[in-house]
């Protein structure tokens, strides 16, 4: 039996990567060796009066291109080696986007859905005092993941500035709007992940319009992504939450309407099938949007999507991966298809730093040529050295922290 984790996976594409790019084993030393990891005890004062423990953590990866950059995840399974698997994911999608950031990642084992909204700001606002020492604008910049949203960032923005003593927006992003948010960042991850899917079917000559997509997750990157996929005239024929999948909703406007009354995805009329069921299901674009490792030994072999883009992170173990690859399927990497996140994070903590803020428009503008960069360069590498695009996405932003390394070189 084969033991694959979220850092395992993470650990054996460095290797690939390094490998492919023939690096001396120096660079493995340095790449595959978190740069900073705080673990800190998260007490909780329940609403009866109880006092729990949570365990919570901050990763900083990588600080070589920039402060360090990534998400706080709200989720029972979260742990030490998750989070560090998580950084290692965005140190390079932040290199192959060309931010000028280095990779992090934080996070509360914990299930949200336990706490009331009090007990959710306590707990946030606890958590972000333990890790206040390693995060700052110019340090460690959190944002929201699973289990987490703009609630928590306006919280963790407020316990910060309230510790430095004056207003610091810059210190998280994907804020509301009226705290020094950014106008698209709700939806960019979402939005990002239409783009890679629509360039992805023109590579694979297959039409736009009315090319039919499942979407595994129907959380902020699922739901953003369905809708901008219909926007741009694809069919979202299937959607999946924890609980198990739909098909054949009229629309994902409806469905999503019917999911805020409900908190179900029991839609009249649709038909009910299990996760598995979901992914296996004959579509043009298969969109893992929900946790790691739902592409698997168990569960590859039964994909018949003829495109697997992958908005989650790490959503593909690696014998996952190998089964797709011998199937033929194109797989758009989650470090460029889900990068749309991170791209207008960034330009939310620029506006913060200029105190200027930006039109949709713009936004949108910006977003779209940062990730267009980012796909041709990916697909050029993947033509270049024949290999797959996971390995030439991985190969341009791990050899871009190599050469920054290389450059800075080693002090003392
Ligand atoms: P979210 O908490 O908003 O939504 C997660 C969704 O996944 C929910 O619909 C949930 O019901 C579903 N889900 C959970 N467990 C599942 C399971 N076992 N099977 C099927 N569905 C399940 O989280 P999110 O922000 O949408 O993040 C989803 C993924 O995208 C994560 O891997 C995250 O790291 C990644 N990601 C998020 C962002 C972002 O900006 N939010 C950016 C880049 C990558």
């Amino acid at each position: 039996m084969t033991t694959e984790s979220p850092l395992s996976t993470a650990r054996s594409q460095l290797r690939g990567a390094i490998d492919q790019l023939g690096l001396p084993e120096n660079a493995w030393h340095t790449l595959s060796t978190p740069r900073r990891i705080l673990q800190v005890a998260v007490p909780l004062r329940r609403d009866n009066g109880d006092i729990e423990m949570y365990n919570g953590y901050r990763v900083q990866y990588s600080t070589t291109r920039g402060p360090s950059k990534g998400g706080v995840r709200y989720h029972p399974d979260v742990d030490l080696d998750e989070t560090i698997a998580l950084a290692m994911l965005m140190t390079w999608k932040c290199a192959l986007t060309n931010l000028p950031y280095g990779g992090a990642k934080g996070g509360i084992a914990v299930d949200p859905a336990t706490l009331s909204d009090r007990e959710n700001e306590r707990l946030t606002r606890r958590y972000t005092s333990e890790i206040l020492p390693i995060i700052g604008p110019e340090r460690d910049i959190p944002a929201p993941d699973v289990g987490t949203d703009e609630r928590n960032m306006a919280w963790m923005m407020d316990t910060y500035s309230v510790n430095a003593g004056f207003s610091v927006p810059g210190v998280v992003t994907g804020k509301p709007i009226v705290l020094g948010g950014s106008l698209g960042r709700t939806s960019a991850t979402g939005d990002g992940v239409a783009i890679a899917t629509r360039e992805a079917l023109r590579v694979r000559g297959i039409n736009i319009e009315g090319a039919t997509v499942a979407i595994q997750g129907f959380g902020k990157v699922g739901y953003w992504a369905a809708v901008a996929l219909e926007n741009m005239g694809m069919k979202v024929v299937a959607i999946s939450d924890v609980n198990g999948g739909v098909k054949g909703f009229p629309s994902v406007a409806k469905l999503w309407e019917h999911f805020q009354l409900h908190q179900n995805l029991d839609f009249p009329g649709a038909d009910r099938l299990t996760n598995e069921e979901l992914l296996h299901l004959d579509v043009d674009v298969l969109i893992p949007a929900a946790l790691a490792d739902s592409i698997s030994e168990k569960t590859g072999l039964g994909i018949k999507a003829k495109i697997v883009v992958e908005g989650a992170n790490g959503p593909t173990t690696p014998s996952g991966d190998a089964i797709l690859r011998d199937k033929g399927i194109l797989v758009v990497p989650d470090i460029l298809a889900n990068s749309g996140g991170v791209i207008v994070s960034y330009f939310e903590w620029v506006q913060d730093k200029q105190n200027y803020f930006w039109s949709a428009e713009e936004v949108k503008g910006n977003l779209s040529s940062i990730m267009m960069k980012a796909f041709k360069e990916v697909e050029e590498t993947a033509a270049k050295k024949l290999v797959t695009w996971r390995e030439s996405a991985l190969m341009i932003g791990v050899g871009r922290v190599a050469e920054a390394h290389r450059l800075r070189g080693l002090y003392p």
